[in-house]
């Protein structure tokens, strides 16, 4: 049994020292002490199936066996070295990831995390191409320092600080977009940035496939093929920002962006990539990646061995449990038996998502589409209360956001869609 500080202490230690913007999903907030596959348990042994993730970021399941075996194997044995000196899980993971990247992407920049691949990306865009000017989406997330807080476009995730040449294109959003599905016409802005908003010459365009932190928006489909080819014609790159949707999390495809049918000059990766091990990279063509040899780049723990070896470990479960044609086929079942809870349920307003990247938009009105953040903490309280923890997002909060670990089953489904069938029902 568990003899450790109580909730309420790791609380207050974490109000006393624990930065001051951090945020609790929960009024009661949860305090996790163990991990296994898709279940977490809290102090008291209490087991919940994680449809969160902790926001798609345990790819294989928590503690998963294989994963948590190589990666106590190689901490044994090197820890850690610089990538001054030659060492075999940097070369072995970066080997299979590129045999996962299509055409000639297949040149590894390693990072610790989302931010960091996408600063990265940008600055390798700005310097193969000389332009200063970056393209990226209204209520896209790409990190935290300031290239990526700049390339963010969400109120809640910026600081008002000088951030130069960024432009955030209409949000391609088929459920509250001025031109719904029609992701040509979308496209259009793109070329009226460029026309209006710079020189006639940009760095690159950075888009999620779909907007995770955003609230799960999928592009309008026809969307990328147009943008990529209006940026690529006046100089600039295409990057896919792969931190949530790639993987194998949209069960259709390994990545997110094959959904649209583009290939891009550069891909970004992190939260999946390790299962909880911190990881990010950036895969590009060997033509791109070039520029770097100039300037150098020095990231003392990027593609350390102990990550590395879990990004590795992580391809082979993908593979071995077929963990992308699970999250197709659960992922479907599941948004299947949520679409029909939208028909019971009047405050579903929108089912939308692929695989295991799913959302539920929760509004007080259908027709208006008005938000309704309140409802939507409530169901999330009453739904772990049950134990089911379930995340949330968007700009207004009213989003359900289900991104579990690739092994979630059917049985695991139907609890979810019956948990929450049950909280709506008494509201
Ligand atoms: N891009 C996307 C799409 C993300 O969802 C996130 C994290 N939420 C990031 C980049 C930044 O990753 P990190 O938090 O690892 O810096």
């Amino acid at each position: 049994p568990y003899d450790g500080p109580s909730a309420a202490e790791i609380l207050a230690k974490r109000q006393r020292h624990l930065n001051p913007c951090m945020t609790y999903l929960y009024t009661n907030p949860l305090y996790l002490v163990d991990g296994k596959m898709q279940y977490l348990f809290d102090e008291s042994g209490r087991r919940y199936l994680d449809a969160f993730g902790c926001i798609a970021t345990v790819s294989c399941g928590h503690c998963h066996p294989q994963v948590l075996e190589a990666i106590l194997n190689q901490t044994k044995k090197l820890q850690h070295t610089t990538a001054l000196y030659l060492n075999r899980p940097i070369v072995d993971f970066a080997e299979a990831l590129a045999s996962k990247t299509p055409g000639d992407l297949n040149v590894v920049f390693f990072t610790n995390s989302g931010t960091e691949a996408n600063e990265l990306a940008l600055l390798i865009a700005r310097l193969h191409t000389g332009s200063h000017d970056i393209i990226s989406l209204r209520n896209g997330y790409h990190g935290n320092a300031s290239a990526t807080m700049a390339a963010t476009a969400q109120r809640n995730h910026k600081y008002n600080v000088v951030q130069t040449g960024i432009h955030h294109a209409l949000n391609p959003d088929p459920y509250r977009g001025i031109h719904g599905s029609d992701g040509p016409k979308y496209a259009k802005d793109v070329d009226e940035i460029i026309m209006y908003g710079t020189s006639g010459r940009i760095a690159g365009f950075i888009s999620e496939a779909i907007q995770g932190v955003g609230g799960v928006y999928e592009l309008a489909p026809g969307y990328l093929p147009e943008v990529y080819n209006s940026v690529r014609k006046v100089g600039g790159l295409c990057i896919a920002d792969e931190v949530q949707s790639g993987f194998a999390r949209t069960g259709s495809h390994f990545w997110g962006f094959e959904a649209q049918g583009v290939v891009p000059d550069i891909i970004t990766l992190a939260k999946g990539i390790g299962n909880g091990v911190p990881l990010g990279a950036v895969v590009t063509t060997p033509e791109i990646a070039k520029v770097m040899t100039s300037h150098g780049y020095l990231n003392t723990f990027g593609g350390n061995p102990v990550s590395t070896t879990a990004g590795l470990a992580v391809l082979k479960v993908i593979e071995n449990e077929k963990l992308q044609q699970n999250a197709s086929t659960v992922g479907t079942y599941l948004k299947n038996q949520l679409l029909d809870l939208k028909e019971k349920h009047e405050i579903i307003g929108d089912v939308r998502g692929r695989g295991f990247l799913l959302g539920i938009e929760l509004v007080t009105d259908r027709e208006l589409k008005t938000p309704a953040p309140l409802e939507t903490l409530h169901v999330m309280e009453q739904m772990r209360d049950m134990g089911v923890l379930i995340g949330k997002g968007g700009v207004h909060g009213n989003i359900f956001r289900i991104t579990p670990a690739l092994c979630f089953t059917k049985e695991d489904a139907d609890f979810l869609v019956a948990t929450m069938d049950y909280v709506m029902s008494k509201m």
